[in-house]
């Protein structure tokens, strides 16, 4: 599913690379944590696998495609297939927890029917069923990320990665995070977690992949990653949650002092990607389409056009379905991918004349 190969990262201006000859292989369905210090490389290892960037030397294939014979065109085709979850959430704070979910599915065209079933699926696999009318800041911490897990989750991606998506929690809650990611696991999803809460990490039982200075140094096969009956059940068991909650304990007293409110070196986007051609993809990419499929589907639609975001009217929250999916227009969505820091991730130019929704 991942393969990076002799995968070496240089920055501009940087003496060290900041991944160094990095080689693993992660299978369809497994757990893996990505672990090492603040600056081990962990954050570039998962932009190369969204392809939000390419390897200076080596090769990243993902999803059976190398990305860097992808163009950026079909770049959101490609992460189509793949949801993101970060340490910052990075929740729309002026939506409704369901516009936040379902504007990713709007984006990429999905019928209302569909949107409508699938939004209160994904808020009941992250556990938070009934939610979807809270404005984010009504929500803890812990919420707040589980509502950017169900938005990262809801078209069904076969890879779901997080980068550091417990940093910003305190222990009792990164535990409540943690189980949905395990859940989500159990349901068939890969899951690549980068975290430099290694102390907690060594508590889990997973496959651990460690960066030192961006050199893998570790790569440990840790119990029952991979044999999802083992993780079918998400009932704690209280040793093993007392053990993760101190482990936790100590190792976000160490995060805070070693990084303290840390932000990502830069903003990687979000998960949600307006696609071009979107009307005419969506009905007939199903729910498990792989990347792959997407990415030749897409050779179809040569002349699409990153579309315009449009501002919608009155209508916010999903209508009850009429059976026929809009085709004529591409839905519309009311925030510019601008406002969620997407617009270099997607190579869209800036698009200062936009007349749709707040400039940063
Ligand atoms: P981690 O996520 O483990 O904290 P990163 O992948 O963010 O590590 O960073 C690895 C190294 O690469 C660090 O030395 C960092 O400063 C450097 N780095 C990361 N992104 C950039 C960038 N866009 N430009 C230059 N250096 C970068
Ligand atoms: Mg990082």
């Amino acid at each position: 599913m991942i393969r990076f190969e002799n995968v070496t990262k240089r920055y501009r201006g940087t003496k060290r690379p900041a991944l160094d000859a990095v080689d693993f292989e992660i299978e369809r369905g497994e757990f893996v944590f990505l672990v090492g210090a603040s600056g081990s490389g962990k954050s570039s290892c998962l932009r190369l696998i969204l392809r939000e960037d390419t390897p200076s030397d080596g090769r990243v294939l993902v999803l059976g495609r190398d990305t860097r014979s992808l163009s950026d065109r079909r770049t959101p085709f490609f992460r189509r297939s793949i949801g993101a979850v970060f340490q910052d959430f990075r929740l729309l704070p002026s939506k409704t927890v369901t516009q936040n979910i379902s504007f990713a599915l709007k984006v990429i065209g999905r019928s209302r029917a569909f949107i409508k079933s699938a939004v209160p699926e994904a808020l009941e696999r992250v556990g938070l069923e009934g939610m979807g009318k809270r404005m984010p800041h009504e929500l803890s911490g812990g919420e707040q990320q589980r509502i950017a897990i169900a938005r990262a989750i809801v078209n069904r991606p076969q890879l779901l990665l997080a980068d550091e998506p417990t940093g910003n929690l305190d222990p009792t809650t990164s535990v409540e995070v943690m189980r949905v990611l395990e859940a989500i696991h159990a349901g068939g999803t890969t899951v690549v977690m980068a975290t430099h809460e290694a102390g907690f990490v060594d508590k889990m039982q997973r496959r651990v992949l460690e960066l030192r200075g961006g050199v893998l140094v570790r790569d440990e096969m840790r119990g029952s990653y991979g044999d999802t009956s083992a993780v079918s059940t998400l009932r704690a068991e209280p040793e093993r949650g007392a053990a993760a909650i101190a482990a936790l304990t100590a190792a976000l007293d160490v995060q805070r002092e070693v990084a303290g409110p840390a932000a990502e070196p830069d903003s990687g986007g979000d998960d949600i990607r307006p696609e071009p051609s979107a009307e005419k993809t969506a009905e007939r990419a199903g729910p498990d389409d792989v990347a792959a499929e997407a990415v030749e589907d897409e050779r179809a639609h040569e002349s699409a056009d990153i579309p315009e975001a449009e501002t919608e009217s009155a209508e916010e929250d999903v209508a009850p379905e009429d059976e026929a999916p809009s085709r004529s227009a591409f839905p519309a969505v009311d925030v510019h991918p601008d406002e969620l820091g997407m617009a270099d991730r997607l190579g869209l130019p800036n698009r200062d004349d936009d007349e749709v929704g707040p400039t940063s």
